[in-house]
């Protein structure tokens, strides 16, 4: 069982890496600092603040079971979710990637294969 011991949001002074979407939470940009234990063991983490809140939709709207959905776990779960259009778009642009309008065939085709690549590097 996961237990928050505490939680706060600042904005970084130096680099992080993010433990959710694993790219590097830059100077400026706003994170997430979780401090918790599981298990018995005490844990950090920090995230993104938009990988943050991206998770918390996707919980919210029923598309997470008890696991916290990390980006960066998604390989796993790649054809267990059914997500509607704009999610998608949310995931590939936490990822810095341009998501097509669906009537851009080729292109669309062009960001999924880059979506599954970046995965894949993980
Ligand atoms: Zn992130």
């Amino acid at each position: 069982m996961d237990e928050i011991i505490s939680e706060s949001f600042h904005t970084a002074r130096k680099a992080h890496i993010c433990e959710n979407c694993t790219k590097p939470i830059e100077p400026g940009q706003r994170y997430r600092y979780r401090y918790g234990k599981v298990e018995g063991d005490l844990y950090t983490v920090k995230e993104h603040e938009e990988c943050v809140a991206f998770c918390n939709r996707l919980i919210d709207e029923g598309y997470a079971d008890d696991t916290y959905p990390y980006i960066s776990d998604w390989p796993r779960t790649f054809d267990r979710y059914e997500l509607p259009d704009d999610l998608w778009e949310a995931r590939a642009r936490i990822m810095g990637l341009h998501w097509p309008p669906l009537d851009e065939r080729t292109a669309r085709q062009r960001a999924w294969k880059r979506l599954k690549a970046w995965w894949r590097s993980l």
